[in-house]
């Protein structure tokens, strides 16, 4: 795959200028007075996840917050900018979905699974610890899952492991339980295009287009 350089940026704002802003002028117009985002999306930064691309979504739509690994650091613990976007998004946006996103390949689990291919990297050994406690939901998610790589199901287990941070912040239990918040988590697979949910009835991961 080639790497993208800074002319095809260039050139592909010059693109979007000449050929698609135009068309769109009404949309832009509305969107500059202001964001009513349905939906919060929490996915990890890895450049082949394209939210907009997976759910068709348009400017405006999805609030994203994009981190190594789709963390939710828990109430208290300092973790960079991740609280206080959730936090926005929900008390201020009012966002009515709230979906946390893991997905294949993640390089996030990849390191929580060879640690010692990171020990150079301080930074991220330290972020490291919002994804470790994944290793105790692994039991369930293979026991729940039936065949999975040792990968994806810690993939899936990071993700209920985040899910659960959440409910530590007081005002996202306050958000559920009014009713005005609903909570999800998904996994998204690079291969195929499709992406999972969480059954939280079934305890499993199931398709989210069925
Ligand atoms: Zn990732």
């Amino acid at each position: 795959m080639e790497r993208l350089t800074m002319d095809r940026l260039v050139q592909g704002h010059k693109r979007f200028l000449d050929e698609i802003f135009p068309g769109r002028q009404a949309q832009f117009h509305l969107l500059a007075e202001g964001q009513r985002p349905g939906v919060l999306f929490v996915t990890c930064a890895d450049s082949r996840i394209v939210p907009d691309l997976i759910l068709q979504t348009q400017p405006g739509d999805l609030f994203i917050c994009r981190n190594a690994g789709n963390v939710i650091p828990r109430c208290g613990e300092p973790a960079g900018g991740v609280s206080a976007t959730i936090e926005y998004a929900v008390e201020v946006l009012r966002v009515r979905h709230l979906i946390v996103c893991g997905h294949s390949d993640c390089g996030v689990i990849g390191a929580l699974l060879a640690p010692e291919s990171i020990k150079d990297l301080p930074s991220v050994r330290d972020w490291l610890q919002h994804v470790t406690p994944a290793w105790d939901y692994l039991d369930e998610v293979e026991l729940n899952a039936g065949e999975l790589t040792r990968h994806t199901a810690l993939t899936h287990a990071n993700v209920l492991v985040q899910l659960d941070n959440l409910k530590t912040h007081a005002y996202i239990r306050r958000a559920t339980g009014e009713g005005r918040l609903q909570v999800h988590g998904w996994y998204y697979d690079i291969l195929s295009g499709r992406i999972e949910k969480y059954d939280e009835g079934r305890r499993k991961f199931v398709p989210l287009a069925a």
